[in-house]
């Protein structure tokens, strides 16, 4: 039987709720300004130097606070507020300390029940990030246009690793990119 919490997770659509969010908050012609998003619900964005470097974002939604690292690059953080941002928006209770792993590799090696959910939880996170920075369309018609990933990766200000997966994804649902 599937647990009824990740059936949900997993029938949810985030490109939904990522393309409403673009539309009500992106002005045509401009970038797609996360604080922005984050203001507007009321959440104060703050970077630190962690000393853990590892970790990429804490969201707190008690104390509706993102915090970021200071040691990452300005793309890097971008799309740890996309990710924290998902997590703020799906419900999930309690307080996120995201890192490296979570975030770029979907946490695919976790057996208990518990670490499931959360792995489930991050994934989830990960593809509202991917489709809030990068909507298939624009991302295919910037594919026709620039000659490098990293070109596009720094247009769409996102980490080219990011692009990367995208693209893949992308491959997988048919477009030719
Ligand atoms: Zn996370």
């Amino acid at each position: 039987m599937i647990d009824p919490f990740i059936e949900s997770m997993l029938s949810s659509n985030p490109e939904g709720l990522a393309c409403r969010l673009r539309f009500d908050y992106m002005k045509p012609g401009y970038i797609l300004n996360l604080s922005r998003i984050a203001e507007h619900e009321g959440i104060k964005v703050k970077v630190a130097n962690f000393k853990n470097r590892d970790i990429k974002g804490l969201l707190s939604k008690k104390h509706m606070w993102i915090v970021l690292n200071g040691w990452d690059s300005a793309n890097e953080q971008r799309y740890a507020l996309a990710h924290e941002l998902g997590h703020y928006f799906f419900h999930f209770p309690g307080n996120f300390i995201c890192n490296q792993d979570l975030m770029y590799n979907d946490g695919i090696n976790v057996f208990s029940e518990h670490e499931r959910k959360k792995a489930i939880v991050e994934l989830y996170a990960n593809r509202f990030a991917m489709a809030l920075l990068l909507p298939f369309d624009e991302v295919y018609r910037e594919w026709l246009f620039a000659s490098t990933e990293e070109q596009m990766a720094e247009f769409f200000g996102v980490p080219v690793y990011v692009l990367r997966r995208r693209l893949q994804e992308m491959r997988g649902l048919g477009f030719h990119v």
